[in-house]
C-alpha cells in the first residue's frame, strides 16, 4: 500500500512552535501579509529578515525537539513495507530531525537561504541580514530565507501530483486547510480512489472519509502502530 501523508503546523506546536494562525488570526503577532509574501519583503526586508531570524533563532535555542509524533512518522517510514511519503507545509525542520527521509518540504525550509540574484541556495543557521553577502556570486544583501511565500510557486508539486495519483491512503495531520495547492491534496487523492484520513484536534473538511481528533502527540502514534500491527 502507498502512504502519502500531509503534515501542517499542528504537528509542531507540542514541540513549542506556535500555529500559523493564533486564535488572533496572527502569526506570532504579525499579519501575514506583512511578513510572507514578496510585496512585503520588497517593501520592508527587515521586518521579514527578522521575523524569520526569530523564527530561526527560536528552532535552534535548544528547547524545541520532536515530539513524539515526528518520531511516530519517521518509525513509520523505517518499519512499514510499503511506499511512505511524507509532505510538510513546515518551514521547521522537525520531521529531519526526527529521522524521516522521504520527505518533501512544501513551503521551503528555515535553515536554507537563497540568492535573489544567482539563485544559489544553502543552509544558514544565524541571522539573514542587509549586510550578508552570497557565498557564490559576492552580492551583498540579496540571501533571502529559502520559504515560499503567498504568491509563490511550492516545491516539488510535479513529484507530489504523480504520488497522489499512486496513493491508496492520503493522511492528513495537523493542517486547517486553509493555505492550497495543500488544501486541494485530499480532493485529488480521493478523486484516485485512495482513503482518506485527518488527524487533528478539530475537523477541519468534510473531504476526509475517516478522522480521529486530538493532540498529535497521541493520536499519530496510536494510528501508526495500527497500521505497523503492533
Ligand atoms: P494552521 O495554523 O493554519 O493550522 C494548524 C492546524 O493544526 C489547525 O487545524 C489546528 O486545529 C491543528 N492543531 C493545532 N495544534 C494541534 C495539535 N497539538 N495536534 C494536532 N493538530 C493540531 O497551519 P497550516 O495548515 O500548516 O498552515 C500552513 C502554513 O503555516 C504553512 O505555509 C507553513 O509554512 C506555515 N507555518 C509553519 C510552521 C512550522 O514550520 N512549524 C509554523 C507556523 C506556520
Amino acid at each position: 500500500m502507498n502512504i502519502v501523508i500531509l503534515t501542517g503546523a499542528g504537528v509542531s506546536a507540542e514541540s513549542g512552535l506556535q500555529t500559523f494562525r493564533g486564535a488572533d488570526g496572527l502569526w506570532e503577532g504579525h499579519r501575514v501579509e506583512d511578513v510572507a509574501t514578496p510585496d512585503a519583503f520588497g517593501r520592508n526586508p527587515e521586518l521579514v529578515q527578522r521575523f524569520y531570524n526569530e523564527r530561526r533563532a527560536r528552532l535552534l535555542d535548544g528547547t524545541v525537539h520532536p515530539n513524539p509524533a515526528h518520531l511516530a512518522l519517521a518509525r513509520l517510514e523505517r518499519e512499514y513495507p510499503g511506499q511512505v511519503l511524507l509532505i510538510t507545509q513546515n518551514i521547521d525542520d522537525l520531521h529531519d530531525r526526527a529521522g524521516s527521509k522521504n520527505l518533501l518540504h512544501l513551503h521551503g525550509e528555515l535553515l536554507k537561504c537563497r540568492c535573489v540574484v544567482c539563485a544559489h541556495t544553502g543552509e544558514v543557521r544565524t541571522d539573514l541580514t542587509a549586510r550578508s553577502i552570497c557565498p557564490e556570486c559576492d552580492s551583498t544583501g540579496t540571501l533571502r530565507p529559502d520559504i515560499v511565500w503567498f504568491g509563490e510557486m511550492p516545491y516539488h508539486l510535479d513529484e507530489i501530483s504523480a504520488a497522489l495519483q499512486r496513493a491508496d491512503l492520503f493522511v492528513s495531520i495537523g493542517t486547517s486547510g486553509s493555505v492550497y495547492p495543500a488544501a486541494g491534496f485530499v480532493a485529488m487523492a480521493a478523486r484516485n480512489q485512495a482513503s482518506t484520513l485527518e488527524l487533528n484536534l478539530e475537523a477541519t473538511s468534510r473531504e476526509f472519509r475517516d478522522r480521529r481528533m486530538g493532540p498529535a502527540s497521541e493520536v499519530v502514534p496510536l494510528w501508526v502502530a495500527e497500521v505497523l500491527g503492533k
